[in-house]
């Protein structure tokens, strides 16, 4: 089965799904070089989910330390065993800009969560090594 990586892009500052590579993922927005984010492996079926989670989050402009705090705290919400639906019902209350993505996160809300936090930690200024080649 096909498996894919996330991948954001700081050309147009969206995110997509690349197939593992040895060398520098491409945006498939723009196809300029995207750097990998952190996070779970995605899988065929996880495609619609993560486009419909990645274009609410870009029309949230959730980015930096907001971004950073909210995926910090989404963590530590699932990590205290909170019921998954919940805390995206919460989210969704206090960011009603990720209204469309309300359908991909309520139907499996733990992965739901898992792709915003992964949206989110894209948007958050990088610490990987992949920043220094990227801003030189
Ligand atoms: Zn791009």
């Amino acid at each position: 089965m096909a498996r894919y990586v996330p991948v954001h892009c700081e050309a147009c500052a969206r995110s997509s799904l690349s197939p593992p590579t040895e060398g520098t993922p491409i945006c498939s927005f723009c196809e300029a070089p995207a750097r990998v984010v952190p996070g779970p492996i995605f899988r065929d079926e996880d495609w619609l989910a993560f486009a419909e989670v990645e274009q609410a989050v870009a029309n949230a402009e959730l980015r930096g330390d907001a971004a950073a705090a909210l995926a910090e705290e989404l963590q530590q919400e699932l990590e205290r065993g909170r019921d998954p639906l919940q805390v995206v019902q919460g989210t969704l209350k206090r960011v009603p800009a990720l209204a469309n993505a309300r359908p991909a996160l309520v139907s499996a809300p733990r992965r739901g969560i898992q792709l915003l936090v992964v949206q989110l930690n894209a948007r958050t200024r990088a610490t990987s090594a992949d920043e220094g080649r990227l801003t030189e």
